[in-house]
Parts: structure tokens; C-alpha cells; sequence
């Protein structure tokens, strides 16, 4: 049967395809017991076609993390996917709900990286200051990573030419002027992905005693989450669970001859409310957040409420932050023009 899914994906004339599933056949195979994630997003629609074409012996366990902020609609696809492949998608709660969170640590800003480096300059009480990493260092001790990437300790040059660094408060423009215009008097922190997402993903692969976790992490999708990746593959040894990544070397081209050849069919997220990605309704990290919070208006009013009061500190800092970047940018320009003439 594993030869017959590597054939039919010959069929589709995509190496990148055809690569993952001779891949796919392998790791699986020697894996005992695996677990994928399932968000109900289009990454994670073609990562199950692939998992559950080649799992012949239907060992891989699926699951999904059901955060209290879903779409309706994001929940039917993870209805209509158990329906089509036959399956049982596990739903898993959170530790902590997202609204605890945000009470407890503070609301997410920007992304990731940025909320963690605030909030633990927050912690130390940080005043937002300009001044140079040694005299930051020396006022705030054991607060180093967050300092650097505040002072844009990491920006490198490479033949003479400054990189924007993703370990640097520059990679988000006008950031920093921003910050030190308006710093925040409300708490910012990452913890919410933390509680809601990434703790209880490890809780489930632990109880299931997994030595496999596949997910749908893309090369190409940019950002923190893919850079931390050089492989589709991770061997793990203190966890005894390595990692798979499926779909790591697949461009959006692929996606879309995936998409097609295998006839995928994907949320109404995308469908009919027209977004660009799904997960956690209204999270602020997403760079689209304000037209987002249009459609979640339009289409789930209450969630676009209940969104509103989780994150509301959230998006009127990021709206007055994209404001002020867009202001810089034009004063930027003049100034140039004027140089020029
Ligand atoms: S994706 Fe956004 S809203 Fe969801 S848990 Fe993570 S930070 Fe919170």
C-alpha cells in the first residue's frame, strides 16, 4: 500500500510532493506510536492527507487544542475531517484559558518574540531607556536577551551591509521610537500560547508515551517558528519523541498542486469569510489583525466581542504602533525627497 501512495504521488510531476511522501512512508514506519497535530488550518490539511494516506497500520493519533477562542466554522472542519478520513481528532483544553492568561501575565503583542522580550523587561521594571547595552546591563542585571534585542545587540553586517536580524527590536520598524514615545502601562507576555497551546501539546505526547509528533510546520512560512528549523526531521533524545514536519520544503506552489491533485478541501475560514489564516479567533500576533477583526465582526459577533475584551489593550497599542511606523515612513521619505532636490 506504501508503494502505491509513493506511486500516485509520482503521478502529481512535484518533487517536493512526491520527496514527502517517500519520507512520510519511512518515518512512519518506524515509528511505534506517532501523534499529529491538527489545527484545522491549510498546512495541516495537507500534513493529515499525507499522514493518514501512508499510516497503513492507523497508528498516528490525532488531536487538536481546542483554546475557547475558535471559530465556529473552524470547529466544523474538524468534524467534517473526522468524517472524511474516518478518524477521531482528539480535542484537548488548555491548562490555563486564554482569558486567565492574559489576566494572570499580560496580553500578547506584535509576535512572540516581542511579547517575551517585553515582558521580561517589564519584570525588571524596565523605563524604556536609550542608552547603550553596557550601561543597560549594568542598571538591569540577569535581564541580558531581552537588553539585546533592545539595543539591537544581534544586528549584523555581512559585506558591509546591516541585516535585519530577527533577534533585534529593528526587524519590527519604528518599534522602539514607539515604545519609548508610549511605553506600555499594561503588562505584555506570551504566556497564553504557552498555557493554552504548547503545555498542553506536550502533556498529550507525553500520556500517549509518543516517540513521533508531527506537525505542519512550513520552511517557507517565515518567522520564529520555521527558523528555529533547519530539517523536515528532529531527533530528540532527552524526550525520546522525535519531531516531523511533513510539508518543511513545500513553497505555496506545491501547496496548491496538493491542493488540487488530492482534492483538499479547506475551513470556511478561508472559504467564506475570506481569511488568511485560522487559530486562535482575534490573536494579536497576526500582522492582518485589523482586517481580521472586520470579518470576525461580520461573521461571529460574539467572539469578535469576547475577542475585544481579551485582547482590546492589545489592538489599540498595535493601531497606534502601525499609525506612528506609517508616520516615520513618510517623514522618512520627505526627508529624502528633500535631500535630493
Ligand atoms: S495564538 Fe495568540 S491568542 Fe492563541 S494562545 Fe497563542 S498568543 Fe494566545
Amino acid at each position: 500500500m506504501s508503494n502505491k501512495v509513493f506511486e500516485k504521488s509520482l503521478e502529481t510531476e512535484n518533487y517536493a510532493i512526491s520527496d514527502s511522501y517517500a519520507k512520510a512512508v519511512n518515518v512512519i514506519f518506524h515509528s511505534n506510536t506517532a501523534v499529529c497535530s491538527i489545527s484545522g488550518g491549510s498546512d495541516s490539511d495537507i500534513v493529515l492527507d499525507i499522514v493518514h494516506n501512508v499510516d497503513e497500520l492507523k497508528k498516528v493519533a490525532y488531536y487538536w487544542i481546542d483554546t475557547g477562542l475558535e471559530f465556529s466554522v473552524a470547529k466544523d472542519h474538524i468534524s467534517f475531517l473526522e468524517e472524511k478520513y474516518g478518524i477521531e481528532i482528539q480535542k484537548i483544553k488548555p491548562e490555563k484559558s486564554i482569558p486567565t492568561c492574559v489576566r494572570e501575565y499580560g496580553v500578547p503583542f506584535i509576535s512572540k518574540y516581542v511579547s517575551e522580550q517585553m515582558m521580561r523587561l517589564q519584570a525588571h521594571h524596565f523605563q524604556w531607556e536609550d542608552e547603550p547595552l553596557e550601561i543597560l546591563l549594568q542598571k538591569y542585571p540577569n535581564c541580558k536577551t531581552a537588553l539585546q534585542w533592545w539595543c539591537n545587540a544581534y544586528y549584523t553586517a555581512e559585506n558591509g551591509v546591516q541585516q535585519m536580524s530577527r533577534f533585534s527590536i529593528n526587524r519590527n520598524k519604528w518599534l522602539k521610537e514607539f515604545i519609548m514615545q508610549n511605553p506600555p502601562d499594561f503588562p505584555i507576555s506570551n504566556k497564553c500560547c504557552e498555557y493554552s497551546k504548547k503545555k498542553p501539546a506536550r502533556n498529550f505526547i507525553k500520556s500517549m508515551e509518543a516517540d513521533l509528533e508531527i506537525t505542519g510546520i512550513r520552511k517557507s512560512e517565515g518567522g520564529v517558528r520555521s527558523a528555529n528549523y533547519k530539517t523536515c526531521f528532529s531527533e530528540s533524545k532527552s524526550k525520546n519523541c522525535n519531531t516531523y514536519r511533513p510539508i518543511f520544503w513545500y513553497s505555496d506552489s506545491d501547496k496548491r498542486i496538493y491542493e488540487q491533485f488530492y482534492d483538499i478541501q479547506h475551513s470556511e475560514c478561508y472559504t467564506k469569510y475570506g481569511m488568511k489564516r485560522t487559530g486562535c479567533v482575534g490573536c494579536p500576533f497576526s500582522p492582518h489583525i485589523t482586517e481580521e477583526l472586520e470579518i470576525i465582526k461580520k461573521y461571529e459577533p460574539k467572539l469578535y466581542t469576547a475577542a475585544v475584551n481579551i485582547f482590546g489593550k492589545s489592538y489599540e497599542y498595535t493601531r497606534k504602533y502601525r499609525e506612528f511606523a506609517k508616520a516615520m515612513k513618510e517623514q522618512e521619505k520627505k526627508k529624502k525627497c528633500t535631500e535630493l532636490t
